[in-house]
């Protein structure tokens, strides 16, 4: 397994929509354990695979204490999306930015595990959370997409001081 780099907002991969994974190859799965190795190593519950610079429909994450249970989504698909929630958030490609979002609370996913087989699961609460947030990356969308214009101005200038003070 290898660490991959993490790609930080705003470069430009982030905002392009990824494309379906056919047929799982050796270098796929090795992606996926990097990935979920580089997940881990960064503190994340969860990674999509244009957050390490791939352009492929993959996103992994794992909400446990222990961080043993590492769920794979390739070419996942939200079916359903109920209730309502609101609940701080992080980004790893946002370093240092907690937002509050409104988010369904509850969904229904579609997706090829590890193996490459179907599954369907529901999840809600925090799980949910960050399969959505994950998702979105897939389809070239970042967490502060959700913001309001002016609210996601504030947030852009707060990325640039913070860009700046780091040099
Ligand atoms: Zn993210």
């Amino acid at each position: 397994m290898a660490m991959l780099q993490i790609i930080k907002y705003p470069n430009k991969i982030l905002k392009r929509k990824t494309v379906p994974v056919h047929g799982l190859t050796s270098e796929i799965k090795k992606l996926i354990s990097d990935m979920i190795e580089t997940m881990y190593a960064n503190g994340g519950v969860g990674l999509a695979s244009n957050q390490v610079g791939k352009n492929l429909s993959i996103a992994v994450c794992d909400i446990s204490q222990n961080k043993k249970s590492p769920m794979v989504f390739i070419n996942p698909v939200i079916t359903e999306k109920n209730g309502e929630s609101v609940e701080e958030e992080g980004c790893l490609s946002f370093p240092n930015i907690l937002l509050e979002l409104k988010r369904p609370d509850s969904i229904k996913v579609k997706a090829l595990n590890n193996k490459g087989k179907p599954f369907a699961i529901e999840a809600e609460g925090i799980l949910s959370r960050v399969i959505q947030h994950e998702l979105e990356h897939l389809q070239g969308k970042v967490f502060i997409d959700n913001l309001p214009v002016i609210k996601r101005l504030m947030v852009c200038r707060e990325i640039k001081q913070n860009t700046k003070k780091a040099r």
